[in-house]
């Protein structure tokens, strides 16, 4: 096979073993890479009822077919385990350089399972394969390893690791590579669980692709493409958060105070149209990205002087400022940064501390019990306080530390009503009740409340996308379908390796001939949504296997009852109703039973076992 290696390296972390195996063409066909490889990993080797704690969870890490390819933004990498926040087969992409490595190294994917005795790391140096100690890493930051272990071992190698928030077992922990985070559902406190603290790796063998000119030739065709587009003279000078005005005030969909209100008011104030000329000092990219939308955002003075982070994304911008009322970009900077370093998820940390700032606001917890107080007009000080709590488990931070749903549990005193999740996972930063299609999209991702799974917020922001015009956000009527066709094709950018952002510009038309020119494999754009389908429904059918039923996935109260106060939106919310149809539409167009479960006749005709 061209474009692959062809091997699959599973480290076992009790018998500190490691063995090869290779896989042939037919796997990739059934599979193509990244996510499809990490899914079937977890898919058959994870045991039913599994703790996703336990040592019998499998830890999958594979790089997309493109990776270690010039194809630009592609060389994202897909971890996948089953959650400790959901319960569910849950997968993360990453942009950074460890996916693309471990393919120079001489493999496409990575499995690993059991648990170290004590803290260890795995060091991959081309095709020799060791488990070694990491004590003198616990407890460091996700800044420090990657400096110790680089010294050691050379500043070539490529580090994932975890921070302590992973170490600790938090279901928010994320894993960081080149501070780029494969965040959502925990995956951080599944490398924790299993004393796992970093993977290092060396790579150094060629990738041969099947047609190296015509490689080489689509990948300027496409710069080109992505050059010409308006969005990326904006998306490269203002990062992710560009559209964050317009999604505010235009569509008035910005979740705010913990999803009390629409509209962020003091939206200017963290908006990079402002902060962008007074804060970046570069432009920094994922892996093998030629369109970068990162940035290096600098506090040179004042109270929060020394910060220096990769971002501000989007998500971040909502999740530590506007669900938080913080509207201190610099606050929000420093609360970004705690969370880089300590190793958790912006999204669902700044959501989680939200959640506790309207449990204070209506006098459910007060300072006494939380030792900070958490008043939105104290939100600057707040935010960064109470996340370097969550990171490291202190006091209330404890409580916080696994997300709304657990620490609901904790509080009790009706907190459940204002903790916003499904499947026990945070939501992202669109308000569905704007949005009904990407509810649906928040109800049916398998991972847990997710943007990206569907990626539907587009479609119905825009009123267009694919083979669809005059898509009405308002309306509950026919989503059902069209969420099940972009999962498909979303497991199909994963597989890939290819940015999301990029969907726009290689629409799935087009990636067949990138594909072949890579792989030397033929596929139509039918044959590639299937194999999406395959993926998604794998993820599925392992969700029912551990219990986790269409009554698992609904909405919170607070999208089902209070409608949007003010703003463009004002006066929408989904209706038990229209949650109904919508998921009574998604499972016929799934072929899944009305419960969420795939039917015998869906996963034969999928060729899943
Ligand atoms: S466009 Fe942004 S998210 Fe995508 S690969 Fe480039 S830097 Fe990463």
């Amino acid at each position: 096979m061209k474009g692959y290696t062809g091997k699959i390296l599973k480290v076992d972390l009790t018998e500190e073993k490691s063995h090869e195996r290779t896989f042939d063409e037919s796997y990739a066909r059934k599979y193509l890479g990244g996510q499809g490889f990490a899914v079937e990993l977890v898919y058959h080797g994870v045991p039913k009822g599994s703790d996703p704690l336990g040592p019998k969870n499998v830890l999958a890490m594979a790089g997309g077919t493109f990776d270690g390819f010039p194809v630009g933004t592609g060389g994202k990498v897909a971890f996948a385990a089953k959650s400790p926040a959901t319960g569910t087969l849950a997968e993360s992409i990453m942009g950074g350089s460890i996916g693309p490595e471990l393919r120079h190294a001489g493999y496409d994917a990575l499995e690993i399972v059991g648990k170290a005795e004590s803290p260890s790391y795995i060091w991959i140096d081309n095709g020799t394969v060791e488990v070694k100690d990491a004590s003198d890493l616990w407890g460091k930051d996700t800044r420090e390893v990657p400096e110790i272990l680089k010294k050691r071992h050379g500043w070539d190698v490529k580090v994932a690791c975890i921070g302590v928030a992973g170490e600790k077992l938090s279901r928010l922990a994320s894993i960081d590579c080149d501070d780029r985070q494969a965040g959502r559902a925990g995956l951080g406190a599944v490398m924790g669980s299993k004393n796992l603290k970093a993977i290092v790796i060396r790579g150094t063998k060629d990738l041969v692709p099947a047609d190296p000119k015509k490689l080489l030739d689509l990948a300027l065709h496409y710069q080109k493409i992505y050059e010409a587009a308006p969005s990326f003279v904006e998306d490269t000078k203002y990062g992710t958060g560009e559209f964050l005005g317009w999604v505010n005030k235009d569509r008035g969909v910005f979740p705010t105070r913990n999803w009390q209100e629409g509209v962020f008011n003091e939206r200017e104030k963290i908006d990079p149209y402002y902060w962008a000329t007074r804060y970046v000092t570069k432009n920094k990219a994922c892996f093998a990205c030629t369109k970068p939308c990162g940035k290096l955002f600098e506090v040179k003075s004042g109270k929060f002087a020394g910060v220096a982070i990769d971002g501000i994304e989007y998500e971040t911008l909502y999740s530590l400022g506007g669900a938080c009322g913080n509207s201190d970009v610099e606050s929000v900077a420093k609360a970004n940064e705690l969370c880089d370093l300590l190793g958790l998820d912006t999204i669902s940390a700044g959501v989680t501390v939200g959640f506790a700032m309207e449990l204070f606001q209506r006098g459910i917890i007060t300072e006494s019990e939380t030792g900070v107080n958490l008043a939105w007009s104290n939100a600057s000080d707040a935010v960064p306080k109470m996340i370097e709590m969550m990171g490291n488990r202190k006091g209330f931070g404890d409580v916080l530390a696994d997300g709304v749903k657990v620490a609901a549990g904790k509080i009790g005193k009706g907190s459940e009503r204002y903790a916003i999740h499904t499947k026990g996972m945070e939501p992202p930063a669109y308000d569905v009740r704007g949005m009904k299609g990407h509810g649906l999209a928040y109800m049916t991702s398998t991972r847990g409340a997710c943007h990206l799974r569907a990626g539907f917020y587009a479609p119905e922001l825009v009123g267009k996308f694919w083979k669809w015009e005059g898509i009405d956000r308002f309306s509950a009527v026919g989503k059902g379908f069209m969420v099940s066709q972009t999962e498909n094709f979303m497991c199909v950018y994963d597989s890939v390796g290819l940015c999301k952002f990029s969907r726009g510009f290689y629409l799935i038309a087009k990636l067949p001939e990138v594909i072949e020119a890579i792989t030397g494999l033929k596929f139509s754009e039918d044959e590639l949504l299937k194999i999406g389908e395959r993926i998604h429904n794998m993820k599925g059918n392992f969700n029912a296997r551990e219990g986790v039923l269409r009554k698992d996935w609904l909405l919170p109260a607070r999208i089902l009852e209070d409608p949007i106060p003010e703003g463009v939106s004002k006066g929408s919310k989904i209706s038990v109703d229209e949650m109904n149809l919508m998921l009574d539409d998604y499972m016929k167009a799934r072929g899944w039973t009305s419960d969420g479960v795939p039917t015998p006749e869906k996963l034969k005709e999928l060729g899943i076992e």
